[in-house]
């Protein structure tokens, strides 16, 4: 592979392997040694070359991992602890109880092994949701094509807040870089054509540009010298590899929740050692009780359960239009308290017309052709002063700010169309859009002569103008007043045509001065369709919005009252209001229950805005697409980019993208997020409830000295681990939302996934009622087979079949409670009807398996040999079926009382 490696003479080579070139040659050296040339690639070239030099991509050395990932499953704490409990039981005389228990180990491994892979996969198939895209010059045309098909050779364009996608040379304009993806300095580097000495590192040279970084200002044309893993990003290696995952809360939550458990069990196990003996059991019959409530109750199944549920709610959202980069951003948009929103292409569609013009003394209906000479001149003035393209066959949607193709439509429209090459070819200066200036600045060769061509929100432009007399300015604000208070956009234009012989102005500050207004263009984004009732239910689950925007505040706050935020308790801020605002009294602003519009803000806004919220505990969701949005996409929990509209810098640093740019993706998102968190708490509750009718049969044999002989044997506590659990629990993982569920304020951030009453549900109402009923027919059984307290019922006794019997009504009991619990797991607080009992196919495949399974260990003879059971017959089978009804009804009274409440 070729690195960029300084030859014995001090020339930087750069090249993908076969086209050895020096990437600081002479220009018209590099075009020859490219074969390439200012206008760019012919596609088919462009096509043959990417057969010849392979994708523009980063391969992954992911090796075979596998084997090594499916054994840390192995060496993982828990699965040690059931290991050394195996070791036990087989040292203690009991190989079926060992080899059981390594059945167990072999079994959650395997389990956890494939859903760390899915959960991996559902990550890694989000790159194909949001496909890299780079500018190119082919065939002499700008195109968008896939990052992934560029070439050595390529004339490739950088804009601002675009990702470099390939190494290469500038040959033109000039850019800021953030090299910190390669060289860990997030100091921006200034970056411009043409050829300076460079000592030292390849990364220093002034007119390269790198894969992997990004362009934070400026535009600049470039060529491709390499591609792939070629580039410099090709070369450090340790890019390519995945880092480490981080754990989300949640499951450092389940975790920490799991070890208690194991404690706890690990506990009661070894004290049922002595209670055991006490009570007329061998050592090796206790130990291997102990053991077998150790295993019983670790619950070892959890955590693997929680990353997939995960991972399938990051897949969902992906679906939705909603990409989500870390897993545990799922479980934080479930709490999301406020939003925090852009105004234009979020809320708006984005695709902006003109609609009026104001000119001085006149008022225009923009959507006819006027006929007002000064129209023209307006339409011509603010379409020179653009730099986004119209569309064209090749590109039907055209490219660029969609503020600017609205204003290259208007020219159009009014015969003063604007060629781009023309108007690229005859522009002297450009002095971009910037965002807190609000306005931007060209200066061009017309037909006129030398012309300064201004256009920006008024207050800015205004100042700049000169000539404007009082009743013009009143005229003005009363102008613009009204078209913000019908949600307009509003942008003045102005001019100044130099004098002949008088020098293009070079520095922004001397080309913003002395302008002409030429007048007021106002412009429609309509409301986005879908909106209004997103942020509706928005409320109804007690979510805050507020709207953060660089536009007009009479304009913003009308957008915002036509889409239902701030109807009821609402408020506009200005950026001047804001900064003039202490921490303190920004705080106090935002702990309110009002809805803020914050008009005219500057980027920097949206970091102290997300601050002072999250200050009063808040989840803050925040939108942003630009450059200078990157730090607070980065500080809100969740920082959401726009997919279409964003730059790479926004996309790089938010939490989730929106492949649609929709506010009400940000919804569905949350609502996905509540869901996915409801349903873990699901699962989680199916899980603890069963530990106490297993738990609880040990403890009356104990408590009772023996003299009640033991109701369930520890291999039929493994079948019920091992044979009936697992399937249930993963199905309540993909429980569809209940309803009501966007109803409620958002959870708090300290509310654990597992809290207190959770626990009184599990363990006390649906584990206390199986516990009760299992007993219940366990002594029944025994009693109605002529038993007594203390009675023998060992082999070759005459009560040992009855007891073999009873055993089995217990084990059998347990699944049934197991099914009463599982749907009464599936609602937090609805009825069941509401979603209706039969809504959930998985769960009911799952049971239907958990039937199949104990039915086999009932009536299988070498099973029964296995397990201690026996056939029951239709009577005592009678005992049971009322039990998952009686489960279930029982935590269906319990919910209806609770809402009720
Ligand atoms: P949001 O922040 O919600 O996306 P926005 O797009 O209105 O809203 P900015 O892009 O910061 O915010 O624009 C702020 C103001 O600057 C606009 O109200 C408009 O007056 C002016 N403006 C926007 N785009 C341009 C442009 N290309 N040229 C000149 N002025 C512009």
């Amino acid at each position: 592979m070729t690195t960029g490696t300084k030859s014995p003479d001090g020339v930087v080579t750069a090249g993908n392997a076969d086209t050895e070139v020096n990437a600081r040659e002479p220009l018209a050296e590099l075009y020859r040694d490219l074969r390439t040339s200012p206008h760019g690639l012919a596609g088919r070239e462009a096509a043959r070359r990417l057969i010849v030099y392979g994708a523009n991509e980063l391969t992954r050395h992911t090796g075979r991992r596998w084997p090594s990932e499916l054994l840390s499953q192995f060496t993982q704490p828990l699965a040690i602890l059931l290991a050394v409990a195996a070791g036990l039981a087989w040292a203690g005389g009991t190989p079926a109880l060992a080899i059981a228990v390594v059945a167990v180990i072999l079994l959650n491994a395997g389990f956890a092994f494939v859903q760390e892979m899915q959960a991996e996969h559902a990550v890694d198939a989000l790159a194909a949701f949001l496909p890299a895209t780079a500018w190119v010059v082919r065939d002499g045309v700008r195109a968008e094509i896939p990052a992934r098909d560029l070439v050595p050779g390529d004339v490739l364009i950088v804009v601002e807040g675009g990702r470099v996608s390939a190494d290469a040379r500038i040959i033109d304009g000039d850019v800021t870089v953030d090299l910190s993806a390669l060289t860990g300095e997030s100091v921006p580097a200034d970056r411009s054509a043409g050829p300076t000495v460079v000592t030292g590192s390849l990364l220093d040279a002034h007119d390269l540009v790198f894969s992997g970084t990004t362009c934070t200002g400026g535009e600049a044309t470039t060529v491709v010298t390499r591609t792939g893993m070629h580039t410099e990003l090709g070369r450090i290696a340790a890019l390519s590899q995945r880092g480490a995952a981080q754990p989300s809360p949640l499951e450092t939550q389940v975790r920490r929740a799991t070890w208690i458990i194991a404690v706890v069990a690990v506990t009661v196990g070894v004290a049922f050692l002595p209670v055991g003996v006490w009570a007329g059991l061998g050592w090796s019959a206790a130990i291997s009780f102990s053991i077998g409530l150790i295993v019983a109750n670790v619950p070892e199944g959890l955590l693997p359960i929680i990353t997939l549920a995960l991972a399938v709610g990051v897949r969902e959202l992906a679906r939705k239009g909603a990409v989500v980069k870390r897993l545990s951003a799922v479980e934080t948009l479930g709490s999301t308290t406020v939003i925090c929103t852009d105004k234009t292409g979020t809320l708006t569609e984005n695709r902006m017309t003109v609609t009026r013009m104001w000119l001085p003394g006149a008022e225009i209906d923009a959507t006819g052709r006027a006929d007002d000479r000064r129209a023209v001149i307006l339409a011509a003035a603010a379409a020179a002063c653009t730099s986004a393209h119209p569309p064209t066959d090749v590109e039907p949607a055209g490219s660029g700010d969609p503020t600017e193709l609205a204003l290259l439509r208007l020219a159009a429209h009014q015969d003063a169309a604007v060629q781009p090459a023309l108007r690229d070819a005859n522009r002297l200066a450009i002095f971009h859009f910037d965002a807190h200036l609000k306005r931007m600045t060209s200066v061009d060769d017309t037909a006129a002569g030398v012309a300064v061509h201004t256009k920006g929100a008024p207050e800015t432009v205004l100042p700049c103008c000169t000539g404007l007399d009082e009743p013009t300015r009143r005229d003005l604000q009363q102008t613009i007043d009204r078209y913000a208070a019908g949600g307009l956009r509003v942008i003045a234009v102005a001019h100044r045509v130099l004098a002949a012989g008088e020098i293009a102005p070079v520095r922004r500050d001397d080309a913003e001065t002395g302008l002409t207004l030429l007048g007021l263009v106002a412009m429609v984004d309509p409301a986005r369709a879908g909106v209004a009732d997103a942020v509706a239910s928005a409320h109804r689950a007690g979510i805050r919005i507020h709207v953060i925007t660089g536009d007009y505040g009479p304009t913003a706050a009308a957008i915002a009252h036509q889409v239902g935020i701030g109807r009821t308790a609402g408020r506009t801020v200005t950026g001047d209001d804001l900064d003039r605002l202490s921490d303190a009294d920004l705080d106090h602003l935002v702990a309110g229950d009002d809805e803020i519009v914050f008009a005219r803000a500057s980027p920097e806004a949206k970091l102290r805005i997300c601050e002072a919220l999250r200050a009063c505990g808040n989840i803050v969701a925040m939108t942003g697409d630009g450059v200078n949005d990157a730090p607070a996409l980065r500080h809100a929990d969740i920082g959401v980019a726009m997919g279409r509209s964003g730059t790479d810098v926004a996309r790089e640093a938010a939490t989730m993208v929106l492949t649609d740019d929709n506010f009400a993706t940000i919804v569905t998102a949350v609502d996905a997020g509540r869901r996915v968190f409801a349903n873990v708490r699901k699962f989680v509750l199916y899980i603890f409830a069963h530990a106490v009718p297993e738990v609880v049969p040990f403890l009356i044999f104990a408590l009772s000295g023996g003299a009640i002989p033991l109701p369930l044997t520890v291999l039929q506590i493994l079948a019920i681990d091992l044979g009936t659990e697992t399937l249930p629990a993963l199905a309540l993982g993909r429980e569809p939302a209940e309803p009501g569920l966007m109803d409620r304020p958002p959870r708090s951030r300290r509310t654990g996934v597992i809290d207190r009453k959770l626990l009184l549900r599990a363990w006390l109402l649906l584990g206390g009622v199986s516990a009760l009923l299992v007993m219940g027919g366990y002594l029944y059984t025994l009693t109605r087979a002529g038993w007594h307290p203390g009675d023998p019922t060992g082999p070759g006794t005459a009560l040992h079949q009855a007891y073999l019997q009873a055993t089995t009504i217990t084990f059998a009991g347990i699944v049934a409670c197991q099914i009463g619990t599982a749907f009464a797991a599936r609602t937090d607080r609805a009825a069941l009807f509401t979603i209706g009992v039969f809504s959930n196919r998985l769960l009911l495949w799952g049971i239907l398996f958990e039937l199949v399974f104990t039915a086999a260990v009932i009536y299988t003879p070498w099973l029964q040999h296995i397990f201690g059971t026996t056939a029951l017959n239709a009577a005592q089978l009678a005992v049971i079926v009322p039990f998952p009804f009686i489960v279930w009804g029982v935590d269906e009274a319990a919910r209806r009382v609770a809402r009720r409440r």
